[in-house]
């Protein structure tokens, strides 16, 4: 195990995950992770692409990257350029939280009243979409956006939920570097991801259509824009 991982497994059992002491150590571990990538010449989404451009729409990995003990998911895919005009990314992930996390909270009233604002029919879906993660190129962190349930064949989770799991989210898909930065951006990122959740909402209640979460025409809910850069604090915490 490197240095830098020690010293971030260290500085993570001092930080006991809140506040600013859980972004400093998601900022080293960001910083240690794409260092020990350009180090080894490697790309984050290298494992997962073997050096190829992906096949739009396809999942990376095929059977997604689940952990079974804390119940979060994710995939990597692009879609297709007719479908995101004008966007400039590689490709994105899609996390999700499975039944274990929230199967309980559906009747709450919370939950009653996202559901009622959606007018969405029941779902059998054991998963609940919860937010991607815009990638460039070069695969670091562009952006967060929201998009509807058809998109990702589930549903979706009140903002106040979603927010909570998204707080909680603990990975080990067996994806290391990759679930580190996913942890990570989550970590930085409380206000955009607030900001995203709250215009998705917004972008739900005004549309005029009878099947929200059915309808073609509403794609992508919500997004922002972040810069991961001017989160990372001290010049030696900058990403390559
Ligand atoms: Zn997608």
């Amino acid at each position: 195990m490197r240095a830098q991982e020690l010293a971030f497994q260290a500085s993570a059992q001092q930080s006991p995950g809140s506040g600013s002491g859980r972004m400093e150590t998601a900022s080293a571990r960001l910083h240690s992770i794409y260092a020990a990538l350009a180090k080894r010449r490697q790309h984050l989404l290298d494992p997962l692409l073997n050096g190829e451009a992906p096949i739009q729409w396809h999942h990376y990995p095929e059977d997604d990257a689940t952990d079974r003990t804390t119940g979060y998911q994710w995939f990597y895919h692009s879609h297709s350029p007719e479908d995101r005009p004008g966007a400039v990314e590689h490709g994105h992930f899609h996390l999700f939280a499975r039944r274990s996390l929230w199967g309980r909270r559906l009747g709450s009233k919370t939950e009653r009243q996202f559901a009622e604002m959606t007018r969405g029919q029941p779902s059998k879906a054991d998963t609940r979409h919860l937010l991607s993660i815009g990638l460039n190129a070069n695969g670091l962190p562009l952006s967060l956006f929201t998009v509807n349930s058809w998109v990702t064949g589930d549903r979706m989770l009140s903002a106040t939920l979603t927010e909570e799991l998204l707080g909680s989210m603990r990975l080990h898909t067996g994806h290391r570097e990759i679930d580190g930065v996913i942890e990570s951006i989550i970590a930085l990122c409380p206000e955009e991801i607030h900001e995203t959740l709250d215009a998705r909402d917004r972008s739900l209640a005004t549309w005029t259509g009878e099947n929200i979460l059915t309808d073609e025409r509403l794609e992508v809910l919500s997004e922002t824009k972040i810069d991961i850069d001017s989160k990372l604090g001290s010049p030696q915490h900058q990403l390559p």
